[in-house]
């Protein structure tokens, strides 16, 4: 398991929800989002209704869970969760949909992965609240219609792209989430910090924050390890010494990069001259799942420029040669 790696990891469930923020006031960054999806909550509660479904996409780890249990604390509902591969029939569905009162937010992770009957069947759901029922088989086979409550679709996708026309147009509010800057992922590691109780001075969580990806989920773990650290080798508090110690012996570089983007990199440069290659290729030399790569390396490594991306493939960028260059990875950099 990669300590960096953007997918919950085993046993940090509770831990992660633990610092959860509840209310809009309390999540930090994506400053355009919350301005616009705070008036949309208070337009909805004006009129008195549910808030129209929400699209929330964007990489693993960036909070999107936490804002649709924020959507429905602010509309003072109730959440149900569930997760587009854990609903294989629309049976399934549709016990689900029958249960949901006036308001509830039904929240489906990984919205992408729904079968395809499964959202055929969820269409006429959130359009008209009502989903057909199918009674009796063969020739006497009917169809009827059977009302649900008016509820709100809270979905989540790493990949928008995945999703199909009919159902990203059955959002009515659709919402990037994007990585979060240095300054902003200090500020949540010094709100987790003060609700676990350990001092942390300003530089010691930037340090966090610098080595996170953009993202708080690994902000929180990265922090967490710290705070191990810092019990046993120091007196229990965060500073700049014991994060880059703590962190350096956790394989995580100042960048935030570990092994295995430096393995990603380094296959590109001594196998394929520094590319462009595909990530077919890529993937199979490392031996590695394609979807592993896109989902878990690739985001981090385009945001902060080590590799572009081309129809004819992927290249290493200078700033990958000069960083693995000073990290002493590469012996002769181009
Ligand atoms: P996935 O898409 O994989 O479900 P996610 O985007 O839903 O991931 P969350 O599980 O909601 O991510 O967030 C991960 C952790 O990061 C949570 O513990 C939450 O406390 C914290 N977190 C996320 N966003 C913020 C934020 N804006 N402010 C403070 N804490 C945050």
């Amino acid at each position: 398991l990669r300590l960096i790696d953007t997918n919950e990891q085993p046993g940090e469930e509770k831990f992660q929800w633990s610092l959860r923020p509840d209310k809009l006031s309390d999540y930090i960054g994506q400053k355009d989002l919350l301005t616009r999806l705070g008036i949309s909550i208070k337009a909805a509660k004006k009129r008195g209704e549910p808030i129209d479904h929400v699209l929330l996409y964007g990489p693993p780890g960036l909070g999107k869970t936490t804002l649709a249990h924020i959507i429905s604390n602010e509309m003072s509902s109730n959440i149900i969760c569930t997760s587009g591969p854990a609903i294989e029939r629309s049976g399934d569905l549709m016990g689900i949909l029958t249960n949901l009162q006036y308001a509830d937010v039904l929240f489906i992770d990984e919205i992408h992965r729904l079968p395809r009957p499964v959202e055929e069947f969820l269409y006429s759901a959130m359009e008209d609240f009502k989903i057909d029922f199918v009674v009796d088989k063969g020739p006497f086979a009917k169809t009827i219609k059977v009302n649900i409550k008016h509820f709100t679709l809270v979905g989540a996708t790493t990949r928008a792209g995945l999703l199909s026309s009919p159902l990203r147009d059955r959002f009515g509010i659709l919402h990037h989430v994007d990585f979060y800057s240095t300054e902003e992922l200090g500020e949540i590691v010094k709100r987790s910090s003060s609700i676990l109780n350990v001092p942390v001075d300003e530089k010691g969580a930037l340090e966090i924050a610098r080595r996170s990806r953009g993202t708080p989920r690994i902000a929180n773990r990265l922090l967490r390890r710290v705070r191990d650290y810092a019990e046993v080798i120091g007196d229990g508090s965060i500073n700049e010494e014991i994060a880059i110690k703590s962190l350096g012996l956790e394989g995580i570089d100042p960048e935030g990069l570990d092994g295995m983007d430096k393995s990603y990199l380094k296959t590109i440069i001594e196998n394929y001259q520094g590319g462009p290659v595909g990530i077919e290729a890529i993937a199979a030399t490392l031996n590695e799942e394609v979807d592993t790569l896109q989902d878990m390396v690739e985001p981090f490594l385009l945001k902060t420029g080590y590799i572009s991306r081309s129809p004819s493939g992927r290249r290493v960028t200078h700033k990958a040669y000069q960083h693995l260059g000073d990290s002493g990875i590469l012996i002769q950099s181009s």
